[in-house]
C-alpha cells in the first residue's frame, strides 16, 4: 500500500478527533503534514507530537508561544494566525480533512480544492458560502470532494455505481434533534444546555444548536443541492430519530437504497479515507435486532423556521446560503452566551436575509466579504431582541 499524506484542518474539535482515531487504527500506511486548530493548544500540540506532524498551527494569533512552547524540542513547525491557517491548506497533502467550525473554514477549503488532490470535506458551510463558486472550483483543479457529513457520505455511497439520471429524490434524513417531541413553548425557555445535549450524536456545541432549532438540516439540504447538483424541490427531509439511516435515495423504478450505520462520526470519516476502496474503522457494529424498530415523521416546518427559512435562502441562491449562514453562525454564538433566546435565533436570520438583498458572489473573496457583512448586520439585530 502506498503512504497517503494528510493534513486535518480543525483537528482538535469533533470531527478532528474523530479522524485522529480513525487514523490511529488505519493499515494505511500515512504521515501528517499539517494539523490545524484553535484554542485547545495542549490537544493539538498532543496531536502534533504524537501524528509526528511536519505542521502544527493555531488560528489563535495569542497562541503562538504557548504552542511554540509545548513542542520545543520536536521538529514540528509552527504557525499561527489565518495566514498560517491557509499556509497549512496549501501544504502538499494527499488527503485533507476540512473540519474548522464555521464560514472560517470555506477560504482553507478552498486552497485545498486548488491543489487538485483529495478534500474530505465535513465543513457544510463552504458550500453554503460559496456552493457555486467551489463545486466549479471542484471541477476546473480536478478534485476529489468527498463529503463527510454523514447524511451526504450516505447518499455519495447510495449514488456510487447507479446511474444519477434515474435518481427520483433524495431522502435526506434527520433525528429531529433534542426538541423534536417539544412544543413552541417548552422551546421559549430552552438553556444552551438542553439544546446542545444531542439524543443521538455527540458533536460540537455550533452545529448542536443547529440540530436543536433544525438549521442544520436546512444547511445540509443546501449542501446536497450543490455536492449532487439536485434541485431543491427533490431533496425530501424525513424525521428518522434512531439515526440509524444515513439518508438515502430514491429512485424512478420504485426502489430507494439507504446507508445504514451507528450513529458515529468515524463510520463516514473511515470511508472518506478510504475511499475508493473500504477500510476497517473502531466503529461498534450495527445490531438491528437490538434496535428492533426504525420510525420515521414528516418534519414540521412551523415548529421549526429555520428549516423553511434554508428552502427559501436556497431558491433566492448562493447569496442568501451565506447571508442566513452567517447571521445563524451570530445568532447561535449570541444565544450560547445567553444574550438572546432560542426561539430568536431563526428571527437572526430572517431579519438579515430581509435587510441584505444586492450583493453578488463572483469568487470566494466575494462570499468572505458578504459574510463579513452579514455578520454586522446579524450583530445589530442580536443587540435589538437583547432583554433591556
Ligand atoms: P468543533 O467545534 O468541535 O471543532 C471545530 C474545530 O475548528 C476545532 O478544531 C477548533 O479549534 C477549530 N476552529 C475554530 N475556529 C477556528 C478558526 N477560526 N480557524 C481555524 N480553526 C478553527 O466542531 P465540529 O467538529 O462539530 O464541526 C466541524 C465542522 O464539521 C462543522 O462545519 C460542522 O458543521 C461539520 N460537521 C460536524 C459533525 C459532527 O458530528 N461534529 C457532523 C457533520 C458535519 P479549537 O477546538 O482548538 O478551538
Amino acid at each position: 500500500m502506498t503512504e497517503k499524506t494528510v493534513s486535518i484542518l480543525g483537528a482538535t474539535g469533533s470531527i478532528g478527533k474523530s479522524t485522529v482515531d480513525v487514523l490511529r487504527h488505519t493499515d494505511i500506511p500515512f504521515s501528517v503534514k499539517a494539523l490545524v486548530g484553535n484554542r485547545n493548544i495542549s490537544l493539538l500540540a498532543e496531536q502534533a507530537k504524537t501524528l509526528r506532524a511536519e505542521m502544527a498551527v493555531t488560528a489563535d494569533e495569542t497562541k503562538y508561544a504557548e504552542l511554540k512552547e509545548l513542542l520545543a524540542g520536536t521538529s514540528v513547525k509552527v504557525g499561527a494566525g489565518k495566514s498560517a491557517v491557509l499556509e497549512a491548506a496549501t501544504m502538499d497533502a494527499d488527503w485533507t480533512m476540512s473540519a474548522i467550525v464555521g464560514a472560517a473554514g470555506l477560504e482553507p477549503s478552498a486552497e485545498v480544492i486548488k491543489r487538485g488532490k483529495t478534500l474530505a470535506l465535513a465543513n457544510k458551510e463552504t458550500l453554503v458560502c460559496a456552493g457555486d463558486i467551489v463545486m466549479d472550483m471542484v471541477q476546473k483543479y480536478n478534485t476529489t470532494l468527498v463529503p463527510v457529513d454523514s447524511e451526504h457520505s450516505a447518499i455519495f455511497q447510495c449514488l456510487e455505481n447507479n446511474q444519477k439520471n434515474a435518481v427520483d429524490s433524495l431522502l435526506l434524513t434527520a433525528s429531529g434533534g433534542p426538541f423534536f417531541l417539544k412544543d413552541r413553548e417548552y422551546m421559549e425557555t430552552v438553556t444552551p444546555q438542553q439544546a446542545v445535549a444531542h439524543p443521538k450524536w455527540n458533536m460540537g456545541a455550533k452545529i448542536s444548536v443547529d440540530s436543536a432549532t433544525m438549521m442544520n438540516k436546512g444547511l445540509e439540504i443546501i449542501e446536497a443541492h450543490h455536492l449532487f447538483a439536485m434541485p431543491a424541490e427533490k431533496i425530501n427531509v424525513v424525521i428518522h430519530p434512531q439515526s440509524i439511516i444515513h439518508s438515502a435515495v430514491a429512485y424512478i423504478d420504485g426502489s430507494v437504497i439507504a446507508q445504514l450505520g451507528n450513529p458515529d462520526m468515524r463510520v463516514p470519516i473511515a470511508y472518506a479515507f478510504g475511499w475508493p476502496q473500504r477500510i476497517s474503522s473502531p466503529v461498534e457494529k450495527l445490531d438491528l435486532p437490538k434496535i428492533a424498530s426504525l420510525s420515521f415523521f414528516t418534519p414540521d416546518e412551523e415548529k421549526f423556521p429555520a428549516l423553511k427559512l434554508a428552502k427559501q435562502a436556497l431558491k433566492a441562491g448562493s447569496e442568501a446560503t451565506n447571508v442566513l449562514n452567517a447571521a445563524n453562525e451570530i445568532a447561535v454564538a449570541a444565544f450560547l452566551d445567553r444574550k438572546i433566546r432560542f426561539l430568536d435565533i431563526a428571527k437572526v436570520g430572517e431579519k438579515v436575509l430581509e435587510n441584505i438583498k444586492t450583493f453578488k458572489l463572483n469568487s470566494v473573496d466575494d462570499a468572505v466579504a458578504l459574510d463579513k457583512k452579514a455578520r454586522a448586520e446579524a450583530e445589530i439585530v442580536v443587540q435589538s431582541l437583547e432583554p433591556k
